[in-house]
């Protein structure tokens, strides 16, 4: 099956997040029988990346938005790991601090975009200024409500610009969040990551689905699609995230650079000799 168009949301269309299914995994039984194609695509995405930077040509974006505990730190984990740090970065958006919030939204999100050859991972992104935002009314509605369009043309200078996008919504439902939150509450490693945030932000479920379906409807284009992930199993989602990436990069066609040099002539004229003289050298 292929993802790209599977979990895509086509542009234009409406988007009812409870009619999909959090659990959906494919063909396969479970993580075992699904543990050899998770390790080719992560062998593709490592190839295809040292391609992208070498090529030095185009860039990639992701962006990850989900609510608490649905994966983003776990989904950057598996695709970061097959990629070489070099050329690839991750950027995560917090709250605003002073001086972001004196800008305008898109100012602190711009500067964190990837140049030429890189990809860059977004845990939250501009979306935020259309979610917890608009959620907890932190700007007016006219404010908000101008800011789609205001992403898609920002998105679009990117694409423009030589940038691809893809944009993820980690799909969980409220009981698998809960079963989450249980887990860090377990876990001393991860007591850490335990706000009252999650609990309250909780609480206002209905209406974080509400603005997510706004925002993958009216924000979903054909340069910047968003795709709707099930994410109720890490593994799938993992799988998933990693299949669209490779499928999006394979389509690029990259191509090495041509060398800068005449490897021939240099296999002749250099290496020959180098060869020739550590083989006399005493
Ligand atoms: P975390 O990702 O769990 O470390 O939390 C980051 C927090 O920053 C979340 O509660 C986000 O909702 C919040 N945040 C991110 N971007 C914005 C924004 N533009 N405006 C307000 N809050 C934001
Ligand atoms: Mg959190």
């Amino acid at each position: 099956m292929d993802y790209l168009k599977l979990f895509r949301v086509e542009p234009g269309s409406s988007v009812r997040l409870n009619k999909i299914d959090p659990d959906f995994k494919d063909k396969h039984e479970d993580k075992e029988s699904a543990e050899l194609e998770i390790v080719k695509q992560n062998q593709k995405i490592h190839d295809l990346q040292y391609l992208m930077y070498a090529e030095n040509r185009r860039s990639l974006l992701i962006c990850l938005q989900a609510m608490d505990a649905a994966g983003k730190d776990g989904t950057i984990n598996h695709v970061f790991a097959a990629m070489n740090a070099q050329g690839a970065r991750v950027r995560s958006f917090k709250t605003p601090s002073h001086e972001e919030a004196a800008h305008d939204f898109l100012w602190r999100i711009h500067n964190a975009t990837p140049a030429k050859g890189e990809v860059v991972i977004f845990n939250r992104s501009h979306y935020e200024d259309v979610l917890v935002v608009r959620v907890h009314k932190l700007v007016p509605k006219e404010v908000w409500s101008e800011r789609y369009d205001l992403i898609n043309d920002f998105e679009r200078n990117l694409v423009e610009n030589g940038t691809h996008i893809l944009k993820f919504f980690l799909h969980i439902s409220l009981d698998e969040q809960l079963r989450r939150f249980k887990q860090r509450l377990d876990d001393p490693a991860r007591h850490w990551k335990i706000t009252d945030a999650d609990y309250t932000e909780r609480r206002l479920w209905p209406e974080y689905q509400n603005a997510y379906e706004d925002a993958l409807e009216k924000t979903s284009t054909k340069h910047a699609p968003w795709f709707v992930i099930p994410a109720n199993r890490k593994w799938f989602r993992n799988l998933a995230v990693s299949r669209i990436v490779t499928g999006t990069l394979e389509s690029l066609d990259m191509k090495f650079p041509e060398p800068v040099v005449n490897i021939d002539e240099i296999r002749r004229q250099y290496h020959a000799a180098e060869e020739a003289a550590a083989a006399s050298a005493p």
